[in-house]
């Protein structure tokens, strides 16, 4: 589904990611762990146009869309749930989700994704007409992920979902993301929380100073002294 062959993303002299490869494959749940600074963000920005690559190949479906600017992603089917939430505390959470929709043209299409994330969330159909803002942590995650789900994505990409939740809320987004994989949704996850992310991953990567030090499965992730080495100042 996804063929990312010899990425690099540079912030000026800024070495973030220095040539990756990853696959993913459809139904696929794929965990990209690694310490902080390692350069899980970059990929994740920049495989949606949202950082610069400045090397490498992003095959998606069998289309070449290395460079291709962020509308084109979210129209193909691949979209990005952003670290830190970045939801919009002055809209509305109604306003907030029909921001994920804006490459829909057809109204009953915004309604049929309106209904879809409502379903997931029904904390945010109850609230839809509140300012974003005034939502708890938890509620402003999962309203990221909905607006990340209006564009009715194949590929989603989320960055560090669980970050700064509560335990149980944290294992509601893990849940989250399973339920997702049943609707027929392909995900990424880049998660801090290397233990929960590999229960429920297929595979997973590891990098470290912007490069890949280990994949495999989740199974073979777990017991590898890689993964271990890039939390422990590897990187
Ligand atoms: P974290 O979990 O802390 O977000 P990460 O693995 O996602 O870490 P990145 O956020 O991709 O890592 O950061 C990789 C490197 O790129 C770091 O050295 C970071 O300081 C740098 N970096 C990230 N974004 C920018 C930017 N916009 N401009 C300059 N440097 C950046």
């Amino acid at each position: 589904m996804l063929s990312v062959q010899s990425l690099q993303v540079q912030y000026g002299a800024v070495h973030a990611v220095r040539g990756i490869d990853l696959d993913v494959r459809e139904g696929e749940i794929i965990a990209l762990l690694g310490a902080n600074g390692a350069g899980k963000s970059s990929t994740l920005n920049a495989l949606v146009g949202l950082a610069p690559a400045s090397a490498g190949r992003i095959t998606f479906k069998g289309q070449d869309v290395t460079g291709s600017a962020p509308e084109r992603f979210a129209s193909l089917g691949m979209t990005l749930s952003p670290e830190g939430r970045r939801v919009f505390g002055t809209l509305s959470v109604q306003e907030n989700l029909l921001m994920g929709a804006y490459s829909m043209r057809d109204k009953a299409e915004v309604k049929t994704a309106f209904d879809r994330v409502f379903d997931l969330f029904p904390i945010l159909r109850e609230r839809r007409e509140q300012f974003a803002g005034t939502l708890s942590g938890g509620q402003q995650q999962m309203l990221a992920v909905g607006r990340a789900l209006m564009s009715n994505p194949r590929l989603l990409l989320l960055d560090e979902p669980s970050l700064g939740l509560a335990p149980k809320i944290v294992e509601q987004v893990f849940e989250l993301i399973t339920v997702l994989r049943k609707q027929g949704v392909t995900l990424m996850v880049v998660e801090q929380n290397v233990s929960m992310a590999l229960e429920i991953a297929d595979r997973g990567y590891v990098m470290a100073s912007g490069r890949i030090a280990a994949s495999g499965t989740a199974a073979e992730l777990r017991n590898s002294d890689t993964l271990q080495a890039a939390y422990l100042g590897a990187d």
